[in-house]
């Protein structure tokens, strides 16, 4: 090793200095300061170390380290991103982008707001009043809920109705949604016995009758929201059900899931069953979340008859898987919009982006794709493709959207390269990779993302940020 190269490398003290006469010192605090010039210094080393020809940094070099490193630390790590993937759900860039009316609602509800209390008697009133009466009018049921999210939903019902009892339900909807939602393990998380019914492929209501017992205290149906069942197929519709409860003297609750609140049938998407159309079918208590198919906040909704959402909001656990005031005003702004249908095709990102128009996909992908070629001159080939995207997020399983894309086909550097410039981006971007090219799919693009995507493009073609080890 050349241990001469190591000693010609500048000490963290002659880096300061330098980042001190350059002024970085007053524009970021200096524990942050230091801790970046002693990682640019480090990973230097690290270079030398593993390519001990290379020759030591100098100073310069080092500055400008320090400073993408800089620039990195002090930006907000939760921030913005493109989603160029196509998945109108995708779970990991955040489900729902909110409809307009939803972000104003949050921010004008950030500082103080009338959350628990009634403004014109001064009295102390229930967050749940805000939505509680928007949920009964849009679903038809007679009381409604909004809880963190769906898991602790559907946690909270099975433990406020069936803790120490038995809970039957079909072997086909035993699900797994994500990695730590798993049917059976939500059960015994709320203390309930589970009593399998049916087989994977085939449940009757014969089943479930066959199985009730004093020690029932729920009949439970599962939507499957992330997978498709085909073939040689049968499952107890949520009527059947909730006929056999109501002649059993035994509540049922229907976990949907994506919880669609219009008839997607409507914009040639696949049927997903509303909410409203099982409170209608007489399910108990139905589970459903915010940002999925309801195209809202983070948040779990739990409606149906009065006496089981009364057991359930008082059940102690409740207070502990309370909606925050950000969430729920999200919440019932987006309610507010389906009060007309036609507006939340208009107004629910979700819903709009769900339902785009093939042709209008195709006028965008092609428009974009000759911007980025000009961006991006010989250093790619570019060509709008006709690709498909999926709903994601659990829901619509196995249904396939055709879309269009901008396919990216780098000539130096590999679309894997390009894909990990572009998500070091800001804002960070996310695309697909596909026989060897790079996929940005426009379903999922907003407007106000073009002009960001096309510069996160260029930079991934003329990388200037240093090496990093
Ligand atoms: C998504 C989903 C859940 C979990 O909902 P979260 O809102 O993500 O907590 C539970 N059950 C079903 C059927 C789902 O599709």
């Amino acid at each position: 090793m050349n241990h001469s190269s190591f000693r010609r490398l500048p000490s963290i003290e002659r880096l300061l200095q330098s980042l001190e006469a350059a002024g970085d010192l007053g524009r970021h605090p200096r524990r942050l300061v230091v801790a970046c010039a002693r990682e640019a210094v480090d990973r230097a080393r690290r270079r030398l170390a593993e390519m001990p020809g290379s020759g030591a940094a100098n100073v310069e070099t080092l500055l400008v380290e320090t400073r993408a490193l800089l620039a990195e630390r002090a930006a907000p790590s939760l921030a913005r991103a493109i989603n160029a993937t196509g998945v109108v759900l995708h779970t990991n860039l955040g489900r729902a982008p909110l409809p307009e009316a939803a972000r104003r609602a949050v921010a004008d509800v950030a500082g103080y707001a009338v959350l628990e209390i009634d403004a014109a008697t001064g009295i102390r009133g229930s967050r749940q009043a805000h939505v509680a009466g928007l949920l009964r009018e849009l679903t038809g049921a007679e009381e409604g809920l909004a809880v963190n999210n769906n898991a602790a939903a559907v946690l909270l019902s099975l433990t406020a109705l069936a803790r120490g009892r038995d809970v039957i339900v079909s072997r086909g909807e035993l699900v797994e949604i994500g990695g730590s939602f798993r049917m059976p393990d939500i059960m015994a998380a709320g203390g309930c016995r589970l009593v399998e019914v049916g087989t994977t492929n085939k449940t009757y209501l014969h089943d479930y009758e066959a199985a009730l017992g004093p020690e029932t205290a729920l009949l439970v149906k599962v939507h499957r929201s992330n997978f498709a069942l085909r073939g040689f197929v049968h499952d107890v519709e949520a009527a059947e059900l909730a006929i056999l409860g109501q002649r059993a003297g035994v509540p049922v609750l229907f976990d949907m899931g994506s919880g669609a609140f219009v008839d997607l049938t409507a914009r040639g998407l696949p049927a997903e069953p509303t909410v409203a159309s099982a409170v209608a079918a007489g399910v108990d208590v139905i589970t459903a979340s915010g940002d999925k198919l309801l195209g809202g906040p983070q948040a779990g909704l739990i409606v149906g008859r009065r006496e089981p959402l009364a057991r359930i909001r008082a059940h102690p656990l409740a207070r502990a898987m309370r909606i925050d005031k950000l969430d729920l005003a999200a919440l019932e702004a987006t309610l507010r919009i389906y009060r007309d249908p036609e507006r939340a095709w208009e107004e629910i990102p979700v819903l709009r982006l769900l339902a785009r128009d093939i042709a209008a996909l195709e006028a965008e992908a092609r428009e974009l794709a000759a911007r980025a070629a000009e961006a991006l001159g010989d250093t790619a080939e570019v060509e709008a493709v006709r690709t498909t995207s999926e709903a994601g997020g659990g829901a619509l399983p196995g249904a396939e959207l055709v879309s269009w894309a901008v396919a990216v086909r780098p000539r130096t550097g590999g679309p894997e390269i390009w894909d990990r410039r572009l998500r070091r981006h800001r804002p960070a971007v996310f695309a697909r990779i596909a026989d060897e090219r790079l996929l940005l799919d426009v379903r999922t693009l907003d407007r106000s993302d073009v002009e960001p995507l096309i510069e996160a493009l260029r930079a991934a073609a003329q990388p200037s940020t240093p090496p990093s080890v």
